[in-house]
């Protein structure tokens, strides 16, 4: 199936073949017209097999309606570590060049300072590890209760690194009614009960 047939919008497609992509990878030709549909999305996939876009694409074409207010980001990217939230972030830089979207990093190691200025202008896309979060959270600096989608990205990794409690006090902080994309390369038990947790009525696409 080509881009074309997936239900972006023509800037994220012009945005796809200026990155000199073909055709979509399987994850992203079974994941995004369900995310356009505003299904929760249960993806079950490596990296390296494309599934960054898989979100992106679908959540930019999104982001083309509306507009962020102060303190209250419209999406969430959740990341286990601050490589992968950087590396998520220039692929919204990549891919939303033609659309005027506020992107946010929220990683340990940087200022706060800085990260506050950024809630405070307003942000479309928050990309965060869990801790950082939480502490800007804990600060009064920023408001959960504006956010539309929601990926959780690596979750098997995050099992890994001890985040579990956290995303669960995350997730509790966001509205009921909101789209979640949620991402692992493995589904053990702990995983599969999160899913239950937090996902509605989920398309399951495994690459
Ligand atoms: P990811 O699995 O998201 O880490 O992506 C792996 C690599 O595949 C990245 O370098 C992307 O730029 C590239 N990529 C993503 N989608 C496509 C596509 N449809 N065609 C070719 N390359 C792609």
């Amino acid at each position: 199936m080509p881009f074309s047939e997936l239900g972006l919008s023509p800037k994220v497609l012009a945005a796809v073949e200026a990155a000199g992509y073909t055709e979509p990878t399987p994850i992203q030709a079974q994941a995004i017209p369900h995310a356009l549909a505003k299904r929760d999305v249960l993806g079950i996939a490596q990296t390296g097999t494309g599934k960054t876009a898989s979100f992106v694409l679908p959540m930019l074409t999104h982001l083309e309606k509306g507009r962020a207010r102060a303190r209250m980001p419209r999406t969430l990217i959740i990341e286990p570590t601050r490589e992968l939230a950087a590396q998520v972030e220039e692929s919204f830089v990549k891919y939303g060049a033609a659309q005027k979207v506020n992107v946010a990093l929220l990683i340990g190691g940087v200022s706060f300072d800085e990260q506050e200025k950024k809630l405070q202008r307003g942000v479309d896309v928050l990309i965060a590890t869990p801790g950082r979060l939480l502490d800007h959270f804990e600060r009064g600096k920023l408001l959960l209760t504006g956010v539309e989608i929601l990926v959780i990205d690596e979750a098997d990794r995050m099992l890994d690194m001890g985040f579990i409690p956290d995303i669960e006090r995350i997730c509790k902080l966001l509205p009921f009614t909101r789209q979640t994309l949620f991402f692992s390369a493995t589904m053990p038990p702990e995983i599969t009960r999160l899913t239950e947790q937090f996902l509605q009525n989920p398309v399951r696409v495994e690459v």
